[in-house]
């Protein structure tokens, strides 16, 4: 186990974009599953870098978990020795409850009808609501996490249920909210997805058997191949020779987190028939035309603007240039007291390629904006290497919400467009101009039907009931009514 991470620290990690959540991943297999697990956490290790966990079913469930990355939370000599045919993984970014080693997840709990073990992906926005239903009942809780309360349930509906499915259908029609979950219920090991399908889950064949996990890349890693995306609203079962699906018939609709494309997940991960990185060359596409700019060169913010900016220059016709290059080793910033009035933890992260940005009109292309103390610091950046202008485009539209399905941005003040002009962004960013995606643009540039597609960040209207906020479709109100 790595040291314990500060929760504060971690959160300052990139205010300039909204944190992952977490990564989930299940397997059955004819030969031990740990270190699949292992390796599947690695990729997908950008969903969540706070701690992470594997569970096995050896007679009984074992579980191995940390604090930190993959490799650092896991040691090798204990993934060797977990010994088991089937498992599950999970890398943790803390949306709900602090970075603590006891919310660290696999979560494991005994139960008379055998070990259940539980990661999640999402944010259960009826959780509060249940929690305290349930203390008054006399349950007492050991996390601060919502997915405890997932766990909880499960064991108390199977033991009057005897019947996994049976209990996991039930727990989808109580929980309301995002979750991609992988279960283990003693020797049997489940993946299921919310009626909405807000954060993506996929299955995939392995070289031993089947297996599901949050981004089909992983499927790449292990030498498998991807099958499809988990329907909102089913459960799978994986066998080492087949898959078993249940359709709850709970789902009325879709809400897929639309930043999934523009950030989340990685480039080269496929959600719902959509290759990421094809949607973010779109976007950089229509960004171009939406928003064109009289410049010399098209600059990414690497990484996350990389191939938006590719897209960019592709439509404008404008010649990209890796005008920033960055440290790959600053994962967290930290600045000496005295250092802070020279360097900024952008200078520590990224420098500029003079020979590219010198004398240049120069637009820099990144994916959104958060807080905008990122960019305006890249923008200075650029400018005092000897840049003539600096504009900046941005491939989402102005967050202007909070999210309450898994992403951790929790409050309006943070926002940079809370309260402002697209040109005042711009001038607060100290930005010669700036130009985002239209909403549309960004629907049509991701391929599926609005209808389909969670915006509430953008459009402060939400796929679900949420206190002080509207809700966007009637008719997905009707599964909880
Ligand atoms: S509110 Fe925004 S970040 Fe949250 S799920 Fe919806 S689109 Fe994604």
């Amino acid at each position: 186990m790595s040291g314990t991470v500060l929760e504060g620290e971690q959160r300052s990690m990139d205010p300039e974009h909204p944190q992952e959540e977490c990564g989930v991943f299940a397997i059955a297999s004819v030969q031990n599953v740990s270190i699949d697990i292992f390796y599947a956490l690695r990729v997908l290790q950008h969903r969540g870098q706070e701690s992470a966990g594997i569970a096995v079913y050896n007679n009984g469930i074992k579980a191995i978990k940390g604090m930190g990355l993959a490799h650092q939370a896991l040691k090798p000599d204990d993934v060797n020795n977990l010994k088991g045919e089937i498992g599950i993984g999970h890398v943790r970014y803390s949306t709900f409850g602090s970075s603590t080693i006891e919310n660290a997840q696999p979560i494991v709990v005994s139960t008379n009808y055998g070990d259940i073990a539980l990661g999640h992906n999402g944010e259960i926005v009826n959780a509060d609501k249940i929690m305290e239903d349930l203390k008054k009942k006399g349950w007492a809780f050991i996390t601060s996490t919502d997915s405890e309360i997932a766990v909880r349930l499960l064991a108390n509906d199977i033991a009057n249920t005897g019947d996994p499915v049976r209990s996991l259908k039930n727990l989808m029609s109580i929980l309301q909210g995002s979750y991609s979950m992988t279960i283990m219920i003693d020797n049997r090991v489940f993946a299921m997805r919310d009626p909405l399908g807000v954060r993506p889950l996929c299955v995939g064949r392995t070289k031993g058997g089947y297996a599901a996990a949050s981004e089909s890349v992983v499927f790449d890693t292990l030498g498998g191949e991807f099958i499809r995306d988990v329907d909102p609203g089913e459960i799978v079962e994986l066998l080492p020779g087949e898959i078993r699906s249940t359709k709850t018939g709970l789902s009325k609709g879709r809400a897929h987190c639309m930043f999934e494309w523009v950030y989340l997940a990685r480039a080269d991960s496929s959600i719902e028939g959509h290759l990421v990185y094809e949607v973010r060359r779109r976007i950089g596409q229509r960004l171009a035309n939406e928003q064109p700019a009289d410049v010399d060169v098209v600059v990414p913010i690497p990484d996350s603007g990389r191939s938006h900016a590719i897209g960019y220059s592709e439509e404008s016709g404008i010649r990209y240039s890796e005008g920033l290059m960055k440290n790959r080793y600053v994962e967290r910033t930290f600045i000496m007291p005295e250092q802070s009035e020279r360097t900024t933890s952008v200078m520590l992260k990224l420098n500029p390629l003079k020979s590219v940005i010198k004398d240049k009109r120069v637009v820099l292309v990144d994916d959104s904006i958060v807080r905008g103390t990122t960019i305006r610091q890249i923008v200075q950046l650029v400018r005092n290497a000897g840049a003539k202008e600096v504009h900046v485009r941005i491939g989402s539209p102005p967050i202007r919400a909070p999210c309450y399905f898994g992403i951790d941005m929790k409050t309006r003040e943070q926002f940079a467009a809370t309260g402002r002009t697209i040109e005042e962004i711009g001038k607060m960013i100290t930005a010669d101009s700036i130009g985002y995606i239209s909403v549309e643009g960004l629907i049509e540039s991701i391929g599926l039907p609005a209808g389909d597609l969670c915006l509430g960040c953008l459009t402060e209207e939400y796929p679900l009931p949420v206190p002080g906020e509207k809700v966007r479709y009637q008719k997905k109100l009707d599964m909880f009514v």
